[in-house]
C-alpha cells in the first residue's frame, strides 16, 4: 500500500491523501477592482418613448438570423488535446490502482461534491468516495483561474455553509481564487480529503444487475464498485474550441481560458482574445493592464451590466457575527427573486432583510394570460435591454466601437454579465476590438489571426470560447439495466429523466444538476443544494425501507419530459437568441436547461409524500 491510501483503523475503511501539491497559487489580477466612478456604476435611464414594437422586434430577428450557423465548435482531442492538461498541480501523487467496493461513489470534488459530503455525513453515510479529474477541490473554481475571475451571484449568497465554517467572503463579489481557497478550507474542516481520489477521470459506470452494484472504471486503472453513483461533474466541464482554419498553425503561445497558463508572460504582449461572453467580460480588463496590444475578437456581444463591486464592511461582519443563521436567510430571499437582473443586482436592503420585498410589486386588474404575461415580460426586457445599450454610447468613445459593442437580443437569452471595467477597456488606445459579426473568426495562420482580409499578428491567443453545456463528458459511458448506455438512450428517446435526478433504467444512479434539473433559482449553489438534499433524503428513505436499490418508473419521467417540453416552449420567446443555451438554436425543447419555475418544487414534494414514482428493490 503507498502512502497515498491507507486503513482507517477505526472503520476499516480505505482513506486518502491524493490532494496534488501547488493547487492555489494567487495572482495579480483578482477581480476585487472597486470602481467608485458614479458614471460607470449606474445604468443611464431608458430612452423615453421606445417601445419593443414591430421594428425593433425586427432587428433583434435579423441579429439573431444573421449569426445562425455560424457557431462551430470542436472538442479538445488530437493536437489540441494538450489544452486540457492540468496546468494548475503538481503531477499526480501516484498510488495503487483501487478494485474494492464502496457505500457511495461522487463524481465531482466542486461545490456539488462537497455539500453531498457534508449532507450525506451529517445523515450517517460515511462510506463515501470522490473521484476527482482535478488535483484539488473546486471543480470549476479549480479549473477556471483566468485573471479578473470572479463569482456573479453575490458571494453572501453564492458561497454555502459560510455559518457553518464561520467564514466571511471579503467582498461581495469574491474572486474565483478566494473562492477555490473556501473550497479548501471547507474540505479541510469537513475532513474531506480523506475521501477523494484525485487526479482520477471516471471512464466508465457500468451496471451490474445480479450484484445490484455499479462498476466505476478509471484512469488510473481502477475498477471500484459502488451501491449508489452520484455524478456531481458539472454543467459547464467540458472545455470546447471554435472549429477555425489553420488554428494548428499558429506559431505563437495559445491557449484556453480554463487552463490559464501563467508561465506566459503577457506584459507587453500582442495579445488576442477570441470570445465576449461572460468570461472573456472578466478578463479582458485584466488583460487590458498588462497586455501592449490587446486585439478582442468579437461575434455577438454580450450585455454589460453593472456590477458595483464593493468590500464586506466592518458593519456587515459584526451583524452577521451576532446573527445565527443569517446566511441562510439570505440565501432563501435570494431564491425568492425570480427575475434574474433583480437577483443579480441583489439589493442589500431586502436581502439582510431591512426591507420587505426587493420591489413593488405590479397589480394587474386581471390575471394575465401566458401570452400577455410572455409580451409584457418582453417589453420590460426590451428596456432594461436599451438602458444597457445606452451605457455602451455613454461610456465608449468610438462610436463605431460603441455600435459593434451594442447587443440586440432579450436580456437573459445570453449570460447576463456585469463589469464597471469592461466597457471603458475600449476606450484604451491598446485595445482594439475587431467585430467579426456574423461568422466569427474563420482563418488563423503561422502568424496570428486573419479576418476581411487583415491579418492581426500575435504573441498569444486566448480561446475564450467557452463549455460544452450540460453535457458532462461521464453521461456518455454509463451503462445502465440490460447493457443499455445512457447517451443513447437520450439520443434514441429524447431527454427523459424524472425531476432530472433519475432516468430509469438506471438505479441507485443520480445526476446533480444536470438536464431538466429544476428546484434552483438565478444562484447556482442553490440547484445543487436542493438536489444534494433531495439525494440524501431518498438515500434516508432506502434506509428505513431496506430498500437496496431504487429506480424510478417510466410513466412520471415521460410526464415529467413532457412538462420540461412545455415549459421550455411557453417561455421561449424570452430566450430567442442563438446561445449555448438551446444548443445554438437546435436543442430539442426542454432537453437542456429546466425552465418550468416553482412547478419542481411541487412535483418534487408529490413524490415525497407518495412514494409513488419510485420501485424499490
Ligand atoms: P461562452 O459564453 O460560451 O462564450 C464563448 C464565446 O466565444 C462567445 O462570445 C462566442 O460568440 C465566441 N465565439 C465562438 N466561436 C467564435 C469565433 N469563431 N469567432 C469569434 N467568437 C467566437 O463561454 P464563457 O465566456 O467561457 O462562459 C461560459 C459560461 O460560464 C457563462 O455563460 C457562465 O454561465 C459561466 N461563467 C460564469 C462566470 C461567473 O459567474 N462569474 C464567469 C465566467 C463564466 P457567440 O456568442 O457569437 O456564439
Amino acid at each position: 500500500m503507498t502512502a497515498a491510501v491507507r486503513i482507517d483503523p477505526a472503520t476499516g475503511r480505505k482513506l486518502f491523501a491524493t490532494r496534488a501539491a501547488k493547487a492555489s497559487d494567487r495572482i495579480a489580477g483578482k477581480g476585487y477592482s472597486v470602481v467608485e466612478d458614479a458614471a460607470l456604476t449606474t445604468l443611464p435611464a431608458f430612452p423615453p418613448g421606445a417601445t419593443f414594437n414591430a421594428e425593433e422586434q425586427a432587428r433583434y430577428r435579423a441579429f439573431k438570423e444573421a449569426r445562425r450557423g455560424a457557431a462551430d465548435y470542436m472538442p479538445m482531442e488530437g493536437e489540441f488535446a494538450r489544452y486540457l492538461d492540468d496546468v494548475y498541480s503538481a503531477e499526480p501523487v501516484p498510488r495503487e490502482a483501487l478494485t474494492d467496493e464502496c457505500e457511495i461513489l461522487v463524481v465531482g470534488a466542486g461545490f456539488a461534491g462537497l455539500l453531498l459530503w457534508h449532507k450525506l455525513k451529517d445523515a450517517g453515510f460515511e462510506d463515501v468516495r470522490f473521484c476527482e479529474k482535478g488535483g484539488d477541490v473546486g471543480g470549476t473554481w479549480y479549473w477556471n483561474r483566468y485573471p479578473g475571475i470572479a463569482c456573479d451571484v453575490e458571494s453572501y449568497s453564492y458561497l454555502p455553509l459560510l455559518e457553518e465554517s464561520g467564514y466571511v467572503p471579503s467582498m461581495k463579489f469574491a474572486s474565483g481564487f478566494e473562492i477555490l481557497e473556501y473550497c479548501q478550507l471547507l474540505a479541510e474542516r469537513f475532513g474531506f480529503y480523506d475521501h477523494c481520489l484525485f487526479h482520477t477521470t471516471v471512464e466508465a459506470t457500468v451496471w451490474d444487475e445480479a450484484s445490484g452494484r455499479w462498476t466505476v472504471t478509471t484512469d488510473r486503472g481502477d475498477a471500484m464498485r459502488a451501491r449508489f453513483v452520484i455524478l456531481a461533474n458539472g454543467i459547464l466541464t467540458t472545455p470546447k474550441l471554435a472549429r477555425i482554419k489553420g488554428m494548428e498553425t499558429f506559431e505563437g503561445e495559445s491557449f484556453h481560458t480554463s487552463r490559464w497558463n501563467y508561465d506566459i508572460d503577457l506584459t507587453g504582449k500582442r495579445v488576442g482574445i477570441i470570445g465576449t461572453g461572460a468570461t472573456a467580460v472578466q478578463a479582458i480588463p485584466e488583460l487590458a493592464k498588462v497586455a501592449g496590444e490587446l486585439f478582442v475578437f468579437q461575434r455577438t456581444p454580450s450585455s454589460i451590466d453593472v456590477r458595483d463591486q464593493r468590500a464586506t464592511t466592518d458593519e456587515e461582519r459584526m451583524t452577521w457575527a451576532n446573527e445565527p443563521g443569517w446566511a441562510r436567510a439570505r440565501r432563501a430571499r435570494f431564491a425568492r427573486i425570480s427575475a434574474g437582473r433583480t437577483a443579480l443586482q441583489a439589493n442589500d436592503d431586502y436581502l439582510s432583510g431591512k426591507v420587505a420585498d426587493f420591489k413593488v410589486r405590479k397589480v394587474h386588474e386581471r390575471q394575465l394570460t401566458p401570452e400577455e404575461y410572455v409580451a409584457a415580460q418582453l417589453d420590460s426586457n426590451f428596456r432594461l435591454m436599451e438602458q444597457i445599450r445606452a451605457r455602451v454610447d455613454a461610456v465608449v468613445k468610438d462610436p463605431k466601437t460603441a455600435a459593434a459593442l451594442k447587443p440586440y437580443y432579450p436580456y437573459g437569452c445570453k449570460r447576463p454579465t456585469f463589469h464597471d471595467e469592461y466597457l471603458p477597456a475600449f476606450n484604451l488606445p491598446h485595445v482594439h476590438l475587431v467585430d467579426t459579426a456574423p461568422s466569427g473568426v474563420r482563418e488563423i495562420n503561422a502568424r496570428g489571426v486573419v479576418h476581411d482580409g487583415v491579418e492581426y499578428p500575435l504573441d498569444v491567443l486566448i480561446y475564450a470560447t467557452g463549455f460544452q453545456w450540460m453535457a458532462a463528458s461521464t453521461f456518455n459511458m454509463i451503462t445502465g439495466v440490460g447493457g443499455v448506455g445512457l447517451a443513447d438512450r437520450w439520443a434514441e428517446e429524447g431527454m427523459k429523466t424524472f425531476l432530472g435526478l433519475h432516468t430509469p433504467g438506471y438505479p441507485n444512479l443520480f445526476i446533480v444538476a444536470g438536464p431538466q434539473g429544476g428546484g434552483g433559482s438565478f444562484n447556482f449553489t442553490d440547484a445543487i443544494d436542493t438536489h444534494a438534499n433531495y439525494v440524501v433524503w431518498l438515500l434516508e428513505t432506502m434506509r428505513e425501507r431496506g430498500a437496496a436499490v431504487v429506480d424510478v418508473k417510466r410513466e412520471p419521467a415521460e410526464a415529467y419530459a413532457r412538462h420540461c417540453r412545455e415549459a421550455d416552449i411557453a417561455s421561449a420567446p424570452l430566450r430567442d437568441c442563438l446561445s449555448y443555451y438551446n444548443g445554438e438554436g437546435k436543442a430539442e425543447p426542454g432537453s437542456l436547461a429546466y425552465y418550468g419555475g416553482s412547478r419542481w418544487r411541487r412535483i418534487c414534494a408529490d413524490a415525497k409524500a407518495t412514494l409513488e414514482p419510485y420501485v424499490f428493490g
